[in-house]
């Protein structure tokens, strides 16, 4: 059967304006994300990550519409998400949900559970009280909780089951498409496998589709059948998570590469270290932006911004070591 893409990125921007004075004055731009490209297929999962700053977690709330994009295109199902007006886009979110970072802070405290779960089903009119109830305490079961913890507060739960939660609310409304944002970085390890095994299984029961955003390489090669890498607001490369793992191309995927722990005790591999810390977004290098720390720069990546291109099937770079590929 033909995969085609259920999500379609093209050309995303985020400009943040920097204001000066008390007349808050413009005086520059903050470009969180800049010209980001991608697509998603039906029922697959395509990681992001990046460190902090880099523009993923502004890109997962742009596909939402809870950030406004400066400028490009999001296509969903083949419907353009940036044309619609807020009362479409609001049912539009019955298809795409959000799975946040810190589920106790996006839990409202003084709701039950039960309540919570059940809220997005009347936002969007599904069901009636009883028909609601029933959803409710299917979907505390499907997470690995249980029918009496409906009547429970968020702050009654340990961090992995908050999150439990977190997942079952996004699932309430049957959505095609889940963008998780951090979903695991506020857990224990061990907590961690638990919550990536239930999205895994749940991915699979429900046929959905994941964009999973991370700043650990290693949590998400455990998801992801396809990995972008972000650095300064832009894509820098993009490949099957397998290849992503076996040969990255660009200096900084290597870098955040050589960082991720092997299981084997005896494998010893040899860490990059980058120089230096992610240049200020408000102040750019020129050029390819990774250059201040990159230890492969060139004269030409000072000067020279390096386009995203394909280098083998499916896998696309942006560097100047992979061939002419720059926009001056
Ligand atoms: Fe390094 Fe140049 Fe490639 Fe940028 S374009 S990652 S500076 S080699």
């Amino acid at each position: 059967m033909e995969t085609k893409p259920l999500l379609k990125v093209e050309g995303l921007k985020k400009y943040f304006p920097i204001q000066e004075g008390l007349l808050a004055r413009t005086v520059g731009q903050v470009k969180a994300v800049d010209d980001v490209s991608f697509y998603v297929n039906e029922g697959e999962t395509l990681g992001i990550v990046g460190e902090s700053g880099c523009g993923k977690s502004t890109t997962g709330r742009m596909l939402m519409r809870l950030l406004e994009p400066t400028d490009g295109k999001v296509e969903f199902q083949g419907k353009e998400l940036t044309s619609l007006t807020t009362e479409e886009m609001r049912k539009m979110r019955r298809d795409i949900q959000m799975v946040f970072q810190d589920p106790y802070a996006s839990l409202n405290p003084r709701h039950t559970v039960g309540k919570i779960l059940e809220e997005p089903l009347i936002v969007h009119g599904i069901g009636d009280s009883k028909e609601r109830k029933k959803k409710v305490n299917e979907f505390l079961e499907i997470v690995g909780l249980s029918e009496y913890h409906a009547k429970r507060y968020p702050h009654q739960f340990s961090g992995g089951q908050r999150q439990r939660i977190g997942i079952a609310r996004a699932l309430m409304t049957n959505p095609k498409l889940i963008i998780a944002d951090e979903p695991v970085s506020a857990l224990d390890v061990s907590i961690q496998a638990q919550v990536l095994n239930l999205m895994q299984d749940l991915q699979k029961e429900f046929n959905l589709t994941y964009i999973f955003i991370a700043h650990d390489l290693g949590v998400v090669r455990h998801i992801s059948d396809r990995v972008g890498v972000m650095y300064l607001g832009k894509l820098v490369e993009i490949a099957d998570s397998e290849q992503l793992y076996l040969k990255a191309l660009h200096p900084y995927t290597q870098a955040l590469l050589s960082a991720v722990p092997v299981p084997e005790p005896d494998f010893k591999k040899e860490q990059i270290l980058l120089e230096g810390d992610i240049p200020n977004p408000a102040d750019p290098p020129t050029g390819c932006t990774f250059h201040t720390r990159c230890p492969h720069r060139m004269d030409i990546c000072v000067k020279a911004v390096p386009k995203l291109r394909e280098h083998s099937s499916g896998h696309s770079v942006a560097c100047h070591l992979y061939g002419d590929s720059s926009d001056v």
